[in-house]
Parts: C-alpha cells; sequence; structure tokens
C-alpha cells in the first residue's frame, strides 16, 4: 500500500505535470471505484488543475470549488502517461480504475493489481466530505509531540496497531510501522502507552523523512521498486537484518503479515500468531 512517502512523491511529480492543464476527460474503467455520484465526474472535464496535495495516504487533485479524493487501498497506484490512450476503455477489465485525460495530450490512470478492488475516488466540494478524510488524525511528518505523546498514552492497543490508525496519526501503514519500530528496537506488540513517545516520534520522522527524501525526485513507475530496496525488515522475511545479523521473522494474519528482527527488537524471543488475534483486537 503506498504510504505517506510514497503519496508524497506523486504529489511532487502530479504538481509539476498537471497544475495549470485542464480535464479534458475522465473514463471509469471500474465502476465500484467512484464512491461518489453528485456531482457526475463529467464534472471535472473542462476544468483547470490548480492542486495537488495529500492527506495521509490519499491524493488530492484540486479543482477550483471541487476536489477530487483519491486513495490507493493496498494495490492501488498512478501510472503517468506522456501521451494518454484515447480508445475507449474496456469496463471491469484489468487493472485500470480511473483515466485522466489532459488538454496537453497527457494523462494519468488510477489502476489496482488483483482481483479485489478497493482503491476509491470520490469528487467533492470539500475533502472533509470524505469519512477518512474527514477523520484523520495530524500528518506523521508534522504532528506535534505533545499530540504523538497522548495517541500512545491514551490507548490501550499494541504500538504497531496505534502507528497504523489513521485516525491518530495518518500517513503510517504496515510497511513503514514495520520499519519504524525496528529502527526504535521496539517490539511491534509492545503496549502503546508504555512507550517512550518523544524518542519514538523521533524516529518516526527519521524513517519517513528519509524514505520521502529518496522517493519524492522519482517518477511514479520508479517508486514502488525504490522503496521495496530501501526497506530493512518489512517484506524480508528469512533474511538477514542489516543491522544485527539475526534472522527476520514474521507474523501472519488473515490477509497480511508483519516482520521484525528478533535480534533487535524482541530480546531473541520469536512472536507467535496466537498473539497476534489480541493484537487485532
Ligand atoms: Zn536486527
Amino acid at each position: 500500500m503506498p504510504e505517506l512517502p510514497e503519496v508524497d512523491a506523486l504529489v511532487s511529480f502530479l504538481r509539476a505535470k498537471v497544475v495549470g492543464d485542464f480535464i479534458t476527460r475522465a473514463d471509469i474503467g471500474e465502476l465500484s471505484i467512484l464512491k461518489t455520484a453528485d456531482p457526475p465526474l463529467d464534472a471535472i472535464s473542462g476544468l483547470e488543475i490548480s492542486g495537488v496535495s495529500r492527506v495521509g495516504k490519499a491524493l488530492i487533485v484540486e479543482f477550483d470549488g471541487l476536489e477530487l479524493v483519491c486513495r490507493f487501498a493496498r494495490a492501488g497506484w498512478l501510472v503517468w502517461h506522456d501521451v494518454v490512450p484515447t480508445g475507449p476503455v474496456k469496463m471491469g477489465k484489468g487493472p485500470l480504475g480511473l483515466r485522466i485525460h489532459l488538454a496537453s495530450g497527457a494523462g494519468f490512470d488510477l489502476s489496482e493489481a488483483g482481483t479485489k478492488k478497493n482503491a476509491a475516488v470520490s469528487l467533492v466540494s470539500d475533502r472533509a466530505e470524505v469519512p477518512a478524510i474527514d477523520k484523520a488524525g495530524p500528518d506523521a511528518l508534522s504532528i506535534e509531540a505533545d499530540e504523538f505523546t497522548s495517541a500512545l498514552a491514551g490507548s490501550t492497543s499494541r504500538i504497531k496497531t496505534v502507528l497504523e490508525d489513521q485516525e491518530l496519526i495518518a500517513g503510517i501503514g504496515n510497511a513503514y510501522s514495520d520499519e519504524i519500530l525496528h529502527a526504535a528496537k521496539l517490539s511491534p506488540f509492545a503496549p502503546a502507552s508504555g512507550v517512550e513517545a518523544p524518542a519514538l516520534l523521533e524516529t518516526v520522522r527519521e524513517v519517513l523523512g528519509r524514505a520521502r527524501e529518496t522517493l519524492v525526485e522519482l517518477p511514479p513507475e520508479k517508486v514502488k521498486a525504490a522503496k521495496k530496496r530501501r526497506l530493512r525488515v518489512h517484506g524480508r522475511t528469512g533474511k538477514t537484518c542489516p543491522v544485527c545479523g539475526a534472522t527476520i521473522a514474521e507474523v501472519s494474519f488473515a490477509d497480511k503479515s508483519l516482520q521484525y528482527c528478533p535480534g533487535c527488537q524482541t530480546g531473541g524471543k520469536k512472536l507467535s500468531d496466537r498473539r497476534m488475534d489480541r493484537l487485532l483486537k
């Protein structure tokens, strides 16, 4: 799933490419992607793109009086076309969710790999009309120390769960929470209320800030691979920890998994899947 650093990279790329350009057409490739009906998607045809921004993991394309809020879910991403294909779009076939045509002849797709279609696009007059945006907590890169401290102190959940809770801290998902906890030498199962918040916030800023710096210069098609190359524990089950040399372990649950280093994070102890059930509650 694209998280804060990847979406920031997209924002930076798109800003340079599309602000000041006009939308000529929007094609829907997957009906379920569009979450709003009024105004209709056609309302953006003819409008000038005035800005591109981000809230948490969501990308927002701005017009005068309208905002297109794009949420990528786990397998969604943006495909840029210097020359956008103008042929008809086959509905419900393949990864294409939404295709935007620009007056310059360029364009971009919101595409989603796999059969689960969870990416979401909402056309609204104000981003706060989208509940996930309205409820989003402070951004992970700009959250104040006291807000971060009270988010942790007021929680009865495990630290991994708190870092991924978009209503407490916006922008962090499964990959960077693994990376942050590895860098902070904390077990993903540590109770959030017992974690030393100021030190962890430093690590949040370091890990996300470094990732953002690396990715922000890249075009969309290079971002995912560049993200993956930089990860130290996430998605690296069975490989060697670059910090301590221990073997990276995994806890898997129904539809995803987390990775951690027993050497760095749990005093050599393996976490069991049974405890994961409790983490989810
Ligand atoms: Zn390690």
